[in-house]
Formats: structure tokens, sequence, C-alpha cells
């Protein structure tokens, strides 16, 4: 999460004020504190108004986020939007079973821009019934939840159902993991890991 935080803070810094956009404009009350997050006005549903950070185009390349443009699109124009505390404005939508969340930065810079994005598995009958979609690619995506949101903790439980072979990227590392281990091991650097921390903190030798 401090990631994605720490992407928030940076969109804050970069406040430019959209005085001339009237897209803005409606829902600007005199009393709201100038440099303040105003969650009053939702975000466009333009995709092509959305420029990409640079950690957005990073995750665009990495193997098993399963992030692509056109997706972040139909989240944008078809989606659910949601306010959250810690990321800001989320657009997701469900595509064969899987949910495409995308985290747009849009009041604090002068043009909105796409921060970050993930999947998750929203209904695992209805995705592994669809074609879209191998039992590779949603073990990786359960596993990346998995770990994302247990950041701290070691779940060996989680992992050890999962079956990974081709190697997905987290925390600098490149893994996968057999049926029956409770860890993931890096194809780069042979570490074994049980925690997402423990992914982040531990630097990957073969670079
Ligand atoms: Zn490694």
């Amino acid at each position: 999460m401090a990631s994605r935080q720490g992407a928030a803070d940076a969109t804050a810094s970069a406040h430019t004020g959209r005085g001339g956009s009237h897209t803005n404009t409606r829902a600007r009350s005199p009393a709201a504190p100038e440099r303040g997050r105003d969650v009053s006005v939702p975000p466009e549903r333009d995709p092509t108004a959305y420029a990409q950070t640079d950690h957005f185009r990073r995750r665009l390349r990495q193997q098993g986020r399963y992030v692509t443009l056109p997706l972040a699109g139909d989240a944008i124009r078809n989606g659910q939007l949601r306010w959250n505390t810690s990321d800001g404005w989320r657009f997701a939508v469900v595509r064969d079973g899987v949910r495409f969340v995308v985290v747009v930065g849009d009041t604090e810079t002068p043009s909105p821009v796409l921060v970050t994005g993930w999947t998750e598995v929203a209904d695992w009958d209805t995705a592994r019934e669809a074609d879209r979609w191998s039992d590779c690619d949603l073990h990786t995506i359960r596993l990346r939840s998995d770990l994302s949101e247990h950041r701290d903790r070691q779940i060996p439980g989680r992992i050890r159902p999962r079956v990974v072979t081709r190697p997905f990227e987290i925390g600098g590392h490149r893994v996968r993991t057999a049926a029956g281990e409770g860890h993931v091991e890096c194809a780069d650097c042979g570490a074994r890991f049980r925690s997402k921390r423990e992914l982040c903190e531990l630097g990957c030798d073969s670079r």
C-alpha cells in the first residue's frame, strides 16, 4: 500500500490548479481549501483525457499483472467509480470473472493521470469457465492479491494451493510456485519468500 500512497502524494504535490477546465468548476466550493483534494468532482469518463504516469507504464509491461490500456479505457468508460481514502478515485470493471481496477489522479494535476492498476479474481468459477484465462493466469492473479493484501504476514497456507509455472514480477523478483509449496521462488536469484514484505526487502541478486 505504501507505493500506492506514494504515487498519490506525488500527484498531490504537482497541483497547479485547473482553473481553465470546464469540468472542474461546477462543484468547486469557495469554502474548500485551495490545495485540498476536492472529492466532490468525479473524474472524467473519457479515457483519452488521461496521461500515464511512469508507474502505470511499468505496470503495463509487468508479467502477471494483466493491466492493458484497452481494459483501463473500458474501466474508465463503463466501470464503477468509487472514492477510496488511501488511493483516491478508482474505476473498476468485471470482465470474465476478473475485476480490473484503475486508480486515477484527477483533481491535483494539470491533466488527469492513470496512477496505477491491478486485477483481482471477482468470481473464480466464472473466470475458470472463460476462455480468456488459463489456470496459470488465475492462480497468478489470486496469488498476487493474497501477497499484497497480507503484505507483512507470511502466508504459506495461501501460497500452497497455487500453481504458477510462468514467473510473474513482484517486489523486484520474478517468482513462481509449484503445487504444495508454501513459498514462492524467484526464477532469477533462487531465493524463497513467504510474504510480499520479504520480496520487497530483499534485492534480486541476479540484477
Ligand atoms: Zn530474485
